[in-house]
């Protein structure tokens, strides 16, 4: 496989520095048409924003759809009903060519082109609603995709101009480059920012209104840098080959979908796979990379978007509950374990399955989790907070005065359990949640473990007895985990948690 990724390390920003160390090849496009090539260069270098910059138009993407005419079927009655709404189709994912074998992962997502951030905010809310939408395939997203068009200044040792874009290509294995103020753990209350050092290509480039930091490498040596905290070299080896294979086909799966308009494949951060240069290479990763070089699953013409959530807690989910829009047949609600189960959609089910759960491959009760994970309730948890308590952290997350919380009710659970729209009965006013994300972040101050859940109600307190940690779509991990501890191979693992899917060397 002779695949490159484009990884995301900077993007929104106004200044970029760093230090190029060994040499490298620059080339600086100094306008439509100019090239200058700075040869075998090393040193400090920077990049400023100049202060007069466009900004970026929003809209709400309606669904992702496996056609353009999937997409038209969505449109068609919205704008009957809403010709005041201005819609598009836009593409998003990537053709890959591989050893004459075309692989096609482009999706179409149907779009109401908004203008800022909360235009777009406020129309997806009027939106949400209307029949023949899926309002748990909403999203909010930039519609032009980010290409060098506004030039910048750029400084490298005693260089100084604007320009266009410049890539830095290192000359030998030895070159590295370091680039500053980089975030890790965006959005999280542990956010920081680190001195980090990579390997490959740098590219720099704006699209008007922001500077964008671009790395790329090829595929293999971009995922033995990935940080794999589940890959350690105290679990299973099928495990851990079963993660890398689900990895590499990820990226080829979800480039130019979540970062469309963002100028790369996919980001440094745990929203894509967590890449820390390298600082963080480690024998545990590269070596299930390699005993997998190159594999893939398949699912006929596409690569399987081979997503994974930490314990499922019974059953895993469907695609289109948690993220809407239409999902692939691999994302089928299974057991996981050797048992039979129904749908658990509704609360009474729900409560049963919690209370009583089954000898789920992730049910430590019956297959106990490697360190450090026995430490962590992932499988089965209880929350309390006093009424008033709740109602104070729903505000704060959401923005919303509910006033005491009364009762939190599901308006729609997943099959797997999982609560996909949740009404939360506040003495003031009854708050709806769309999302098994957005109902997480509602009620906990970091994130609750999942969706999974049901309400024990007295007049001092709510408890929230759940199950399972993470969106459940997909392999679970520790499920997996367990399965090859008991001997079954990677083969087997993965067609339990993608059933249909066909690994291929590429
Ligand atoms: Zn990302
Ligand atoms: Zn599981």
């Amino acid at each position: 496989m002779n695949f490159s990724v484009d990884i995301g390390l900077l993007w929104e920003e106004e200044n970029i520095s760093g230090e190029l160390t060994g040499e490298y090849a620059v080339q600086c496009r100094m306008d439509c048409c100019r090239y200058l090539n700075l040869a075998k260069t090393t040193g400090k270098f920077s990049a400023q924003l100049p202060a007069s910059q466009s900004a970026a138009t929003y809209g709400i993407r309606l669904g992702e759809m496996f056609s353009s005419a999937r997409a038209e079927q969505m449109l068609t009655p919205l704008q009957a009903s809403r010709p005041n709404l201005d819609l598009d189709i836009l593409e998003a994912g990537k053709k890959w060519e591989a050893n004459g074998r075309e692989l096609d992962n482009r999706v179409w997502w149907p779009v109401v082109q908004c203008g800022s951030r909360s235009d777009a905010e406020a129309v997806a809310a009027e939106l949400r609603e209307l029949p023949g939408l899926d309002p748990l395939a909403f999203m909010i997203v930039k519609l032009e995709k980010a290409e060098p068009s506004a030039p910048f200044g750029f400084s490298l040792g005693e260089f100084s101009a604007r320009i266009l874009e410049v890539r830095m290509v290192p000359l030998d294995a030895n070159s590295v480059f370091r680039l500053h103020h980089v975030p890790i753990g965006r959005g999280f209350h542990w956010q920081r920012k680190e001195t980090l050092s990579y390997r490959g290509i740098l590219s720099l480039f704006s699209p008007g209104h922001e500077l964008t930091a671009v790395n790329r490498l090829p595929m293999e040596m971009y995922l033995e840098s990935t940080v794999g905290s589940e890959m350690r070299s105290d679990l299973p080896p099928a495990f851990s080959q079963a993660q890398a294979i689900c990895a590499r086909s990820t990226v080829l799966a979800t480039a130019n979908r979540h970062h469309r308009a963002d100028g790369f494949d996919v980001c440094n951060d745990d929203h894509c796979q967590c890449y820390q240069g390298t600082q963080r290479e480690a024998q545990a990763v590269i070596e299930p990379v390699r005993a997998t070089a190159g594999q893939v699953l398949l699912d006929e013409n596409r690569v399987v978007d081979a997503r994974y959530a930490k314990s499922c807690g019974g059953l895993s989910e469907k695609y289109e509950a948690v993220w809407g829009g239409e999902g692939p047949a691999y994302f089928a609600v299974r057991p996981c374990g050797e048992y039979y189960t129904r749908n658990i959609n509704d609360d009474d089910s729900a409560r049963i399955s919690l209370v009583e759960p089954p000898k789920a491959f992730c049910n430590p009760k019956h297959y106990p989790y490697p360190d450090p994970w026995d430490k962590d309730p992932l499988f089965r948890w209880k929350y309390s907070h006093a009424p008033e308590k709740l109602g104070a952290l729903v505000e704060e997350k959401t923005g919303t005065a509910v006033g005491k919380v009364r009762e939190l009710r599901s308006v729609k659970r997943g099959q797997s359990g999982r609560i996909l729209i949740l009404d939360i009965l506040g003495s003031e006013r009854t708050l709806r949640v769309y999302g098994e994300l957005n109902i997480r972040r509602a009620l906990s101050p970091s994130h609750l473990p999942s969706s999974y859940f049901v309400t024990e109600n007295s007049s001092a307190q709510i408890t929230l007895i759940g199950g399972g940690w993470g969106h459940g779509v997909g392999l679970c991990q520790l499920g997996a985990c367990a399965m090859a501890k008991a001997g079954m191979s990677v083969p087997r693992i993965l067609d339990w948690y993608y059933p249909g899917s066909m690994p291929v060397v590429l």
